[in-house]
């Protein structure tokens, strides 16, 4: 199996780029976000408790994401070529959980991709994709900044959980939506 993290702050172009490097490598694109926004939509209970955290720009409880990423392993493990996740791991406990998870299939993280966008850059990206995706956390500016704190607080040190070891690549996020997919390739070529 091949397994990707793409990493990086809200708003650094994750989502885009994940659902073509997902197409290209042929990998399954695990979006926390995504699965939290449909477990909202379907209104079950893991959305209705989710959404007083995505609201307010705050992380959703690490067993709440653990479970629901461990359940979507399991269901699909035997199926697929590998992972390409995306929001996910945001906190020291959740990558853990996933080094164990993939250990019990036999696998691993190959690599961790990150996305360096600058804050300002973030913020203006995000305002505008809150006038389209009809997200309530992409419209509010205290929220995105929120949102930005958490991100440095618990996030970002997480990549030290990967550089140790050698697997975490920074590339700039910031330029065309080609030429980041084209360095993205570049990186996860040397890692086939
Ligand atoms: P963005 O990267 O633009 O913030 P996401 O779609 O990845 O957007 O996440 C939206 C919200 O969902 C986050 O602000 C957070 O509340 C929640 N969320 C998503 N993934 C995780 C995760 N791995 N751990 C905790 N909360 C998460």
């Amino acid at each position: 199996m091949l397994n990707l993290i793409l990493f990086g702050p809200p708003g650094s172009g994750k989502g885009t780029q994940a659902a073509r490097v997902a197409e290209k490598y042929n990998l399954l694109h695990l979006s926390t976000g995504d699965m939290l926004r449909e477990e909202l939509r379907r209104e079950s209970a893991l959305g209705k408790e989710a959404k007083r955290f995505i609201d307010e720009g705050l992380l959703v409880p690490d067993e709440v994401i653990i479970g629901m990423i461990s359940d979507k392993i399991d269901a699909t493990s035997n199926v697929v070529k590998g992972y390409l996740f995306d929001g996910f791991p945001r906190t020291q406990p959740q990558a853990e959980a996933l080094d164990n998870l993939l250990s019990l299939k036999n696998t691993q993280i190959a690599g961790v991709l990150a996305l360096d966008v600058s804050e300002e850059e973030i913020t203006r990206r995000i305002l505008s994709r809150g006038e389209s995706s009809g997200r309530s956390d992409d419209r509010d500016e205290s929220i995105i900044r929120n949102r930005y704190q958490v991100y440095q607080n618990e996030t970002a040190p997480v990549a030290n959980h990967y550089k140790a070891s050698n697997r975490f690549v920074l590339l700039p996020g910031e330029g065309s939506v080609e030429a980041i997919f084209n360095s993205l390739s570049e990186q996860i070529d040397r890692l086939l």
